[in-house]
């Protein structure tokens, strides 16, 4: 007798369901795609218990014969393609036929079905796997699917699911996905049995943008490069949010989770919205099928791009066209790899968008845009890189490895030398054998790191009440972030309270950060918050951290007096620089005197 056996059929779609079903939202998102595949002009999703208890989907679309809704309920049953050329046009969002097969097998599942032309409707009910019971039954024409207790026989799975808030902000998520891809579809929301959203047939992805997004003003941008075809309605960048929470995409119709793509519609707004920062909106492209494999991910969430550096290129040029004439922003760098029919040269180097300076003179032997290129490379200090000896194109060479211990030798930032501030970004200082730069923002940051970081160990964080509380919506997603982190919240010096049902009150934020808007410190804190979800605490900390320090900072663009910048490198000597600051920028160029000598031919 050999050792390995065929699975049944209950175990493998269980093993199939841990891919495809995560969580409550995971059955929501497959539910609602299965709607709207069945031409459904109204849907409305119900859960109680953030799902855990009970997800429920009903729709009008065209439902089903009673002969097909057992096959529905098999494995790899669908009836949206039938060979394996179907996927590369496919117009349905289903096709993997996995999806109800697989939640049937980890919850207790209730479908009811009638088509139009039928008098009768079927129920089919299945527990955790199970043989399926059907019976004839009595329902307007649609479909409802009902699912209670998911992962009830999954008890280790279960386990994973989070609370009822958090898991409900998923579903908000998942319905707002559906809803951006479906405008002229009706969605509506309700929780343990009171409607809480509604997404009305809207006419345009446009109204349906406004409608959904909550953002006063959305920038409408429309473009055109090579093959791709990009619409989107995004807000203008002080709305911008840290992490890409906000920023919902579609490629082809199909909501979908890409990093690099959202990141290429952050690098159309250039140097008017920080590293790091995404706005708000939403972006649909449009791509022809075979250019896009959407075939790579058992729920269906991300899609593999034939030739992802182009279309990037391509998003960020076409959106950054149409916001730059909304917004000034400067002229992004060339193109590494541009997509027709631009006929553009292609430049090698590995600065894809220059977006610090909208122009260089060559002829300055240490330009701004020079200097903040090379003052934003990823170290804590950077000393001794040369600069200024290649023509633009190319990027300035890596500096040689720092020896950082200089710079913490005590009292090394007093005895700098304060002589200008320019382009009110860096401070320009004098030592004993060199010449030093300091990058003001990051300088500060760095301070308000440290200074941060030591009160939040110390359990000192001193708080500034405000006059007037600032009152502040909150999405589903970052409400439910707060409530399950109210107490780091607390500690960190960010007071918050409810007063309403998605709306907080912020009434005092950390005194160190004073000159930050509360609003957007608490938005920034809840992305990190829930970004970093899973790291280790004292990593996440570090990260709420950073982004709080750069808000409280003084920013490039601020006039500083003699007196103030001197005080600032004063306050860089007590700066432990050995932690790992999240944001790590360098704080400070050394040119030595000698290269400055070279270089002019002393
Ligand atoms: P897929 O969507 O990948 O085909 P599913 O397991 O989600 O796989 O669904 C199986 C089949 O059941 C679908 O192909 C469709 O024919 C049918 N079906 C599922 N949900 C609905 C619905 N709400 N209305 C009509 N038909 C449905
Ligand atoms: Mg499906």
């Amino acid at each position: 007798m050999g050792k390995i056996r065929r699975l049944g059929s209950d175990l493998v779609n269980q093993i199939a369901a841990g891919e495809v079903v995560e969580r409550p939202a995971s059955v929501v998102k497959e539910l609602l795609e299965n709607s709207l595949d069945a031409a459904a002009t109204r849907v409305r999703v119900d859960i109680d218990q953030g799902g855990l208890d009970l997800v429920r989907v009903t729709d009008d679309g065209e439902g089903m014969e009673r002969e097909d809704v057992l096959l529905a309920l098999e494995r790899h049953a669908t009836s949206k393609i039938e060979r394996f050329d179907d996927l590369s046009h496919l117009g349905t969002f289903g096709f993997r036929g996995e999806a109800l097969p697989s939640i049937a097998s980890v919850s207790r599942l209730t479908l009811l079905t009638r088509r139009t032309k039928d008098d009768e409707a079927t129920e089919v009910v299945v527990d955790g796997g199970g043989e399926p019971r059907v019976k004839p039954a009595a329902r307007a024409p649609g479909t409802a699917v009902e699912v209670r207790e998911l992962f009830f026989n999954v008890p280790a799975r279960r386990k994973f699911l989070r609370s009822a808030p958090t898991e409900s902000a998923h579903v908000s998520e998942a319905i707002l996905g559906a809803a951006l891809a479906c405008p002229a579809v009706t969605f509506v929301r309700s929780r343990d049995g009171k409607v809480v959203r509604e997404y009305l047939r809207a006419g345009s992805r446009r109204e349906r943008a406004m409608q959904a997004l909550g953002e006063p003003r959305l920038i409408a941008c429309e473009g055109e490069r090579g093959p791709m075809f990009v619409e989107a309605y995004l807000s203008p960048p002080e709305r911008g949010r840290s992490g890409a929470g906000g920023l919902h995409l579609l490629v082809n119709g199909r909501p979908v989770r890409d990093r690099a793509l959202a990141r290429a519609v952050a690098q159309a707004y250039g140097s008017v919205l920080e590293a790091g920062r995404y706005p708000v909106g939403v972006a649909y492209v449009e791509l022809p099928k075979e250019l896009v494999d959407v075939n790579v991910h058992p729920q269906k969430a991300e899609v593999r791009f034939e030739d992802g550096r182009a279309l990037f290129d391509a998003v960020t040029r076409s959106l950054y066209d149409a916001l730059s004439k909304v917004i000034p922003i400067p002229a992004l760098g060339p193109a590494t790899r541009p997509w027709l029919p631009s006929p553009q040269r292609s430049y090698a180097g590995a600065g894809t968008f220059a977006l610090n300076e909208p122009a260089t003179t060559p002829s300055a032997r240490f330009d701004a845009a020079e200097l903040a290129a090379l003052v934003s490379r990823p170290h804590e200090v950077i000393v001794e890189g040369p600069i200024g000896s290649t023509p633009a194109p190319a990027p300035p060479p890596a500096p040689p490895p720092l020896d950082t211990s200089l710079f913490s030798q005590h009292g090394f930032y007093t005895k700098l030398r304060f002589v200008a501030q320019i382009r009110a970004t860096f401070l320009v200082c004098e030592g004993d054998d060199a010449m030093y730069v300091v990058d003001q923002h990051a300088a500060d940051e760095r301070r308000n790191f440290d200074r941060l970081r030591r009160s939040f160990e110390a359990r000192t964080v001193a708080v500034q009440k405000l006059l007037v509380p600032d009152v502040v919506e909150l999405t589903p997603t970052e409400a439910a972030t707060l409530a399950e982190h109210e107490e780091v919240a607390a500690r960190l010096g960010v007071e918050v309270r409810s007063v309403g049902p998605s709306a907080f009150a912020v009434h005092g934020v950390p005194a160190l950060l004073s000159r930050a808007r509360p609003e957007r410190l608490l938005r920034d804190l809840l992305a990190e918050l829930s970004r970093a979800a899973g790291r280790p605490f004292s990593g996440a900390v570090d990260l709420v951290l950073a982004t709080m320090a750069c808000h409280g900072s003084v920013r490039a663009g601020d006039a500083l007096s003699a007196e103030q910048a001197q005080a600032l490198l004063g306050a860089l000597d007590g700066v432990d620089f050995s932690g790992h600051c999240p944001h790590g920028r360098p704080v400070l160029l050394r040119i030595p005197f000698s290269e400055l000598e070279r270089r002019v031919g002393r």
